[in-house]
């Protein structure tokens, strides 16, 4: 079990979100100081990113609206804006490391892949406006990662996430399921969707964060994230 170098303090912005409180849960488990940044108040936060960012090397940028939401100026305003306001309040901060939660959806064309992997160019006509944006962020993100002024990004690309407190995927099955809205099979039943257990996706952010040094590879890179088999739908 390795831990980053340097010092445990990090942050996870969006840390109270589904993905988020997992990703704080374990880092605390890891003997992380942990500080979140999320505008949903759910005990006591920091009002202002600066001040989440007091003294931490380490950001977690897992904040984003939810993809249901058909609001396009929120997403354009935390996917984009809100990544552009992450990375400037991580150079000013000095913080040396900063992992981005983007989403598998990023190279989705609207026709299947099948283990892709990560040389797969961004969609060109992503299948909506908060893929979009996660296009935008991330490429921000892996853009902003510079070497020599000690600062080193990483994206992680999950696709579904399943797990417990999970808000959205399974609750809203089992709603359709329970208002009989499930007795249909799209194909021949032999369609593949990847979801990830959400400690799995957890580890991932976490291995990246363990491996994102200035003479690794992974520096400025995206990185696929699922469990060995995709699950039959
Ligand atoms: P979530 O909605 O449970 O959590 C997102 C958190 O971000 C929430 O707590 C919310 O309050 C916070 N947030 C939103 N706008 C903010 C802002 N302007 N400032 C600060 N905090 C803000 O979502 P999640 O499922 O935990 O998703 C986490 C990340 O994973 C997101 O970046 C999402 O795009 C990505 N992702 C999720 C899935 C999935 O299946 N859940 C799949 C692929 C990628």
């Amino acid at each position: 079990d390795c831990l980053p170098q340097g010092s445990k303090r990090c942050a996870v912005i969006g840390g109270c979100g589904f993905l988020g409180r997992h990703l704080v849960e374990k880092l605390l488990d890891r003997g992380f100081s942990v500080s979140v940044f999320d505008i949903r108040q759910s005990c006591e936060l920091p009002g202002a990113l600066l001040s989440a960012l007091k003294d931490v090397s380490l950001v977690f940028h897992c904040a984003s609206p939810a993809p249901s939401s058909d609001d396009r100026l929120l997403f354009e305003r935390v996917n984009i804006q809100g990544t552009q306001t992450v990375i400037q309040a991580c150079l000013d901060a000095r913080v040396q490391k900063l992992v981005l939660t983007s989403s598998a959806s990023v190279v989705f064309e609207g026709t299947d892949v099948k283990n892709g992997k990560e040389d797969l160019p961004y969609a060109k006509k992503p299948i909506d406006y908060y893929t979009q944006t996660k296009i935008e962020q991330e490429k921000l993100v892996l853009e902003a990662c510079n070497k020599s002024k000690g600062f080193l990004t990483v994206a992680i690309r999950p696709h579904g996430i399943f797990g417990p407190r999970d808000p959205q995927l399974v609750p809203t099955l089992v709603d359709a399921a329970r208002r009989g809205k499930m007795k249909f099979i799209i194909g021949d039943g032999t369609n593949l969707v990847d979801f990830t257990y959400v400690e799995n996706v957890v580890h991932g952010h976490i291995l990246a964060a363990e491996h994102l040094r200035a003479d690794s590879p992974i520096c400025g890179k995206p990185y696929h994230i699922t469990n060995d088999e995709p699950i039959r739908f």
